[in-house]
């Protein structure tokens, strides 16, 4: 399957990525409204720094995913066809369970409405947002 790669040697740490990420996953999305109407939703990816280092961390759409295993109410489901491993608000029981195995740290709250959220890779978009919003190409949407 096609996943999202981060290239750090080209990132610039400016987090469009993020901002490309909560517009597309907003209700109007469109930037303004989302950034200064709606309910504020983390981004479903996140940008890690160090120095003069940076690179996008993303959800790896793991083959054996903890994440999968340990949801008590089959919320996360890693879907056969697609092989994406999808979260489904309306079972999300919002324990946690699924933050603390992402052996990654991917899966954020929404303590707003008690639930998780995580990357869907843009099922309404031919390459996921951040990939289109990255002005480096510093993320790569392949499969490897
Ligand atoms: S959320 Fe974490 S554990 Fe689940 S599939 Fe993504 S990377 Fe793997
Ligand atoms: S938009 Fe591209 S360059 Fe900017 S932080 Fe994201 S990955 Fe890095």
């Amino acid at each position: 399957m096609k996943k999202v790669y981060a290239r750090e040697d080209v990132c610039i740490g400016c987090r469009l990525c993020e901002i490309a990420c909560i517009v597309e996953h907003s209700i109007s999305k469109d930037i303004i409204r989302a950034f200064k109407q709606e309910a504020k939703r983390p981004a479903r990816n996140v940008v890690e720094e160090c120095g003069p280092v940076s690179f996008s961390v993303h959800c790896r759409h793991c083959d054996e995913p903890p994440c999968v295993q340990v949801c008590i109410s089959g919320a996360i489901v890693k879907d056969p066809a697609t092989e994406i491993v999808k979260h489904i608000p309306e079972k999300c029981v919002g324990c946690w369970s699924c933050v603390m195995a992402c052996p990654y740290g991917i899966i954020k709250r929404d303590t707003d409405r008690g639930k998780v959220i995580k990357c869907d890779l843009c099922p309404d978009r031919d390459l996921p947002a951040c990939v289109s919003a990255c002005p480096n190409e510093a993320l790569l949407y392949e499969e490897k």
